[in-house]
């Protein structure tokens, strides 16, 4: 490991803000990434998700393995290139979604076996493959391949899957050949505290540059997910980027800040951008709905985004019903701003020493609910 990853620069509670070094630019944490499955973060130009402050997007491995290819995205520079983003990028390793998406897999100790979802070519995917691929795709933090396939509340299954992961550690560091390029471990362990020990202990010994808390998107048990992320955020290593992946409802992002986290995922702003769902600070409104139809104010008075400043959820829930496109795009623009916006106000209150009180009228206003 070299030079440590993460410069903090307030700490308040356990919630801490500061700048993660990346060969593409800084990221200031807490940092949410938005989500470019396939390269693309869904009806965005890169330049609009700069100018509503985000620092780095996530590309799923998996996607851009199965199209284009990563040997033509690097051939065309790389993703961040290939993209028109040129900033700090995150891939994954793939896993996640040969484990959700795609067929007949087959899991052995040296990696998984599977058809994709497009064309059904079968494909094999390592640690050492894993890691290739994204090397290839330019990614700026890679993530080490893991074993996705342990039920969080089944704790054969979350045991086997976790160990498979710790013995896949090592592999996933030997196999990098792009020192510019940081790569982060995965915590396993589903629900189980002590499965969790045994995987961060496994981690932490490593020198990964960076170290995530996996399988805690997998919706069964949202409060038993929330309580893994409060009792393990505090203990991943203190000097490393700490990595909350896929969980993203604004309430479990103030909370997993509260627990020390720095960087998050989720699809949740694009996915429900497209369904005519809005994150507002009193919780999600469904624009299709007929009490909209003739409101005249702003989809959320409380937000600056150029969406609430030129639309009415009248206006919006026209779109959204007639299936006129500007209907998702705005969507999913405003709830992409409202992340970004709900960050800054983040860092803000760490630094500033004010963010349990910050936490709380967050909570508070959502409580209220939706006028
Ligand atoms: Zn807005």
């Amino acid at each position: 490991m070299a030079d440590p990853m993460i410069r903090l620069d307030a700490q308040d509670g356990d919630a801490r803000t500061g700048l993660l070094t990346t060969r593409r630019g800084p990221v200031r944490t807490p940092a949410f990434m938005p989500v470019g499955t396939a390269g693309s973060v869904k009806g965005m130009f890169p330049a609009e998700l700069r100018d509503m402050g985000a620092d780095i997007v996530l590309a799923n491995t998996y996607h851009l393995h199965v199209r284009p290819g990563e040997d033509l995205v690097r051939r065309m520079g790389g993703v961040a290139r290939f993209s028109g983003w040129n900033g700090p990028v995150l891939t994954d390793s793939g896993g996640y979604q040969v484990f959700s998406l795609a067929e007949r897999r087959t899991i052995d100790e040296d990696g998984v076996t599977f058809q994709d979802h497009v064309e059904g070519t079968r494909r094999r995917l390592t640690p050492e493959r894993s890691i290739a691929i994204q090397e290839a795709l330019g990614a700026d933090i890679m993530m080490a391949l893991d074993d996705c396939t342990g039920a969080p509340s089944d704790r054969a299954l979350a045991a086997d899957a976790m160990r498979r992961t710790a013995r896949w550690l090592p592999r996933n560091l030997a196999a990098r050949a792009d020192a510019g390029a940081a790569l982060f471990g995965i915590v396993q362990g589903g629900l189980f505290d002590d499965l969790r020990e045994e995987s961060l202990a496994a981690t932490a010994a490593l020198p990964f540059d960076g170290v995530a808390l996996g399988g805690v998107s997998v919706g069964e048990s949202r409060e038993e997910i929330r309580r893994v992320v409060a009792t393990f955020g505090p203990r991943l290593p203190a000097g490393r980027p700490r990595y909350l992946m896929g969980m993203g409802r604004p309430e479990d992002l103030v909370e997993a800040v509260a627990s020390g986290f720095d960087m998050f995922d989720c699809v949740l702003p694009t996915r429900h951008g497209r369904t005519a769902q809005l994150f507002t600070s009193r919780g999600v409104l469904n624009m299709r709905n007929a009490k909209y139809r003739d409101d005249g104010r702003p989809p959320d008075p409380d937000c600056a985004c150029a969406v609430c400043r030129t639309f009415t959820r009248a206006y919006l829930r026209h779109l959204y019903t007639t299936g006129e496109m500007t209907g998702p795009r705005a969507g999913t623009y405003h709830n992409l701003f409202h992340f970004q916006d709900l960050m800054a106000r983040m860092r803000a209150a760490i630094a500033e020493g004010r963010f349990a009180a910050f936490r709380a009228a967050f909570h508070a206003t959502l409580e209220e609910g939706p006028e």
